[in-house]
């Protein structure tokens, strides 16, 4: 994804969110006195999960991994969604891939989780070798990961809604410097040929870089301005269940990704849980676009947070 603008917003942020980490202790494994997590997630696969698409080698589009890694999600999807197919089309002159799974489709209201697969085809931002793809274990692999698992808890503890997972193709294939539309083009395509005709979500949640050690997910001002409502039930849930370190009451950029396109679109309120820490150069860590975007970078505490997070979310509809 790109940064659009970096913006200041919501002086009153904290009151708008009406919940501080007053309540909380600064350890990523504690949780508010006497509020049991409910839910279980085995951060041991989804870090499996993450590392089994980095061993493919990077997910350039239109490369042999990428290739193989369409058929090992959708592999994944099928063994723990009731449906599974890879969405195929063009956008851009670009062949796009995009791997869909869907639970309880008889349910009407809907949750949609979604994250990007592939890899840039040039870590562009690293100093010796910019023109080689990175390994993407965060940039790609870690949101993709973490959703697995969350499918796989998924097919355990029947949540009473829909939901429909979308792993996007070609996110990071865009110019630098270049229009939002030479990014995102697997959710760009799917957003106007959604895999079902009027299809619709109460919300969507996408994951980008959600691996990084003491990661900070800065509330992104696409997501606020569409999705409100839903980014203060993620954040005051990750609260309640002792993540306040990481969803913190931060906010970040103002940024180009998948979610921006649903929005746009389809009309989904869609968020974005994306690493995104304004004390660091660029707010994405210095992996970022580099080739130390490895497994190196995947930290379990953090994907944790995560995928307690969003399960929690699920489960509460
Ligand atoms: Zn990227």
């Amino acid at each position: 994804m790109k940064i659009k603008t970096i913006i200041i917003l919501f002086s009153s942020f904290f009151l708008i969110l009406g919940c501080t980490d007053s309540n909380t202790t600064d350890s990523a494994s504690n949780t508010i006195q006497n509020v049991p997590i409910t839910v279980t997630f085995n951060t041991d696969s989804a870090y499996q999960y993450i590392q089994d698409q980095v061993d493919f080698g990077p997910r350039v589009p239109g490369s042999l991994a990428h290739k193989q890694t369409a058929e090992y999600l959708q592999k994944k999807l099928s063994q723990y969604c009731d449906t599974s197919f890879i969405q195929q089309g063009v956008f851009n002159n670009i062949a796009i891939n995009n791997i869909i799974g869907s639970i309880n489709q008889d349910k009407k209201n809907r949750i949609l989780l979604c994250a990007h697969w592939d890899t840039r085809p040039m870590a562009d931002q690293d100093i010796e070798r910019p023109t080689e793809p990175a390994d993407g274990a965060n940039d790609g692999a870690s949101g993709v990961g973490v959703i697995i698992e969350i499918a796989r808890q998924l097919q355990q503890k029947k949540p009473n809604v829909g939901v429909d997972i979308v792993f996007f193709d070609a996110e990071d294939m865009g110019e630098a410097n270049g229009a939002a539309t030479t990014w995102c083009l697997g959710s760009q395509y799917w957003s106007k040929n959604p895999h079902k005709s009027n299809y619709i979500a109460e919300f969507g949640i996408l994951l980008d870089m959600v691996g990084p050690k003491n990661a900070v997910f800065a509330i992104e001002a696409n997501s606020w301005m569409y999705a409100q409502l839903y980014v203060k039930n993620v954040w005051n849930t990750a609260k309640r269940l002792g993540h306040g370190r990481f969803f913190n009451n931060s906010f970040g950029g103002q940024l180009v990704d998948d979610h921006l396109f649903i929005n746009q679109n389809l009309g989904i309120p869609t968020l974005d849980i994306i690493h995104y820490d304004t004390k660091e150069n660029t707010g994405f860590g210095d992996f970022w676009h580099t080739h130390k975007d490895n497994m190196e970078t995947i930290d379990k505490i953090t994907l944790k947070a995560v995928g307690e997070t969003v399960l929690q979310v699920v489960m509460d509809k």
